[in-house]
């Protein structure tokens, strides 16, 4: 296995289910490979730790080699083989898990969605610590990500620290408490975590059932550092409204718990030097901008050379995001006189239907097109040919495309919930400073609420086109860069390892 060398800066390992573009499903994707670089950057060590899946993008890894050695973990008592992979993803080292169990884990042509999704992670985060471990590594910040890989926390207090894998400190981030991997006690034997245990009410027990565990839970309770994707999702998750159950929790462990925005890749989602759009622009040279407006437009086979604002909507499709008013933001903008663009797709099937009833009913309309996929070349290209992109999220914990939106200049107009709220702020909010004012906020969730920021952008996309370049200009030059929050995640680990370092000295 790679060594790890000696250097000043900060040893991290990311242990996750995703990492774009090699292995993306939403957000978190992003976050792993932005946040990495950036604390790259910042001259730290950074490593990342992946499922080796089928299904993953794997023109996108270079150099992918197979080390030369199996590593054998536990799961279900017994030992299972696994090989180990290494490459290198956007200039980062990453090491693929690929286990042989008979379970086949991560060779499903699909990364969530299965059945067995508590064991497959549980397994993975398992085997991730066996490797560390194994490998001899001294890192400084384990950092884990979502329920999938949450059993890091208990599992590397119980289990590895004592095994001699004592140097890190656990940072727990949790993208979305939605998603608490929740199952029956029981199935948390499996990966060698003592049931009897653990199964506590401070501990992994979820708050509404005696009899499940929940993942999210234990990682918040045996982290060193908790954080979740901004500073308003933090407050949110500790009320009851907003808490997925976890208010309490939160609350007790509030001291170890932060907010930290995310930023977006601002290599990748760079209008300069994008190659999926047709040209490329900058806030200066806007001519560029209207090429991909028109060249999109004909492209989905909408009318074009008309002075008509053009609404996106980039999206997984779940009530998360707003389902009802995404559906109401299609009629009303066509009533509007604009044309709009969806791209968006859902694993709820009833939802799905929902949408590919409406996609065929605009089937060869000319205002409005619903593309209902998972297409990353053709979200680079609307957020380059959109005049407003629409975001109208029930909650949000980040959100990466209203900042996306910005740097292409495309305007936002959204729900004022979770990270929505820390990155946009209403133009017509006096309140604001005028310099920090950059889209359209709507605060009820309803068509009230959102025809209210709709019509007031079409108007001023309309009435005042001047002023509307001015303000696509000044959106663009927003620095939604990773480089302060990552400041911040580095901030929060130095804290931590001296806080360790110092209850060490002490003893
Ligand atoms: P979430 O993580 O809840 O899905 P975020 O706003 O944090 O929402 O991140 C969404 C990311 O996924 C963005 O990079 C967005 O461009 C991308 N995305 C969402 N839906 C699609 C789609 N249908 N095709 C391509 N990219 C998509």
């Amino acid at each position: 296995l790679t060594s790890s060398p000696k250097r000043s800066g900060l040893y991290v390992i990311h242990i996750a289910a995703e990492m774009a573009p090699v292995a993306k499903v939403g957000g978190l994707g992003d976050v792993i490979t932005g946040l990495s670089k950036a604390l790259q950057r910042r001259g730290h060590l950074v490593e990342i730790v992946l499922p080796k899946y089928d299904c993953m993008e794997y023109s996108r890894i270079k150099d992918l080699r197979l080390l030369d050695v199996v590593l054998e973990s536990y799961f279900d008592g017994r030992l299972f083989k696994n090989k180990i992979w290494v490459g290198t993803v956007e200039g980062l080292p990453v090491y693929f898990i690929e286990p042989h169990h008979p379970d086949k884990f991560f060779w499903r042509a699909q990364y969530y969605g299965e059945h067995d999704d508590f064991k497959r992670f549980s397994y993975f985060s398992r085997a991730a610590l066996e490797l560390l471990l194994r490998a001899g590594k001294r890192p400084d910040i384990i950092h884990c990500h979502d329920w999938q890989t949450a059993f890091i926390a208990p599992l590397y207090w119980d289990l590895y620290y004592p095994k001699g894998l004592n140097s890190a400190r656990i940072c727990f981030t949790c993208h979305n408490f939605e998603y608490q991997g929740t199952a029956p006690a029981s199935d948390l034997a499996s990966c060698g975590l003592d049931v009897d245990q653990l199964n506590r009410q401070d501990r992994l027990q979820d708050n509404s059932s005696h009899e499940r565990v929940n993942p999210v839970k234990g990682a918040v309770v045996f982290s060193n550092v908790v954080t979740t994707v901004s500073p308003t999702y933090a407050q949110e998750v500790r009320r009851a409204e907003g808490g997925h159950g976890l208010h309490s929790t939160l609350n007790f462990h509030s001291k170890k718990f932060f907010g930290i925005l995310n930023g977006i890749d601002t290599d990748v989602w760079n209008p300069t030097t994008d190659s999926f759009i047709k040209v490329q622009y900058n806030a200066n040279d806007l001519q560029g901008k209207a090429v991909n407006k028109d060249a999109i437009r004909r492209h989905l086979g909408l009318s074009s050379n008309v002075k008509k604002p053009l609404v996106g909507c980039i999206t997984r499709l779940v009530p998360q995001k707003g389902i009802h008013l995404i559906r109401y933001a299609i009629y009303r903008t066509l009533e509007l006189g604009g044309q709009f663009i969806l791209l968006g797709s859902s694993p709820v099937p009833h939802i799905q239907r929902e949408f590919e009833e409406i996609a065929n009913h605009f089937q060869s309309h000319d205002q409005i097109r619903l593309v209902l996929a998972y297409d990353e070349s053709l979200s680079h290209w609307i957020y380059a040919g959109s005049d407003m992109l629409i975001i109208p999220s029930i909650f949000e914990p980040c959100g990466l495309t209203q900042m996306i939106a910005m740097r292409y200049g495309s305007i936002p107009i959204v729900r004022k919930t979770g990270g929505l709220n820390d990155s946009v702020f209403d133009i017509d909010d006096e309140t604001i400073p005028t310099e920090l004012q950059n889209g359209y906020t709507f605060l009820t969730a309803d068509e009230q609420g959102l025809n209210n920021a709709l019509e007031r952008a079409f108007s001023h996309y309309l009435n005042n086109p001047a002023s509307w370049q001015q303000l696509v200009q000044k959106v663009m030059n927003v620095d939604f860069s990773w480089e302060t929050s990552a400041a911040q995640y580095e901030e929060l680990y130095s804290k931590s390892v001296a806080r360790a370092r110092a209850v060490a000295a002490g003893r």
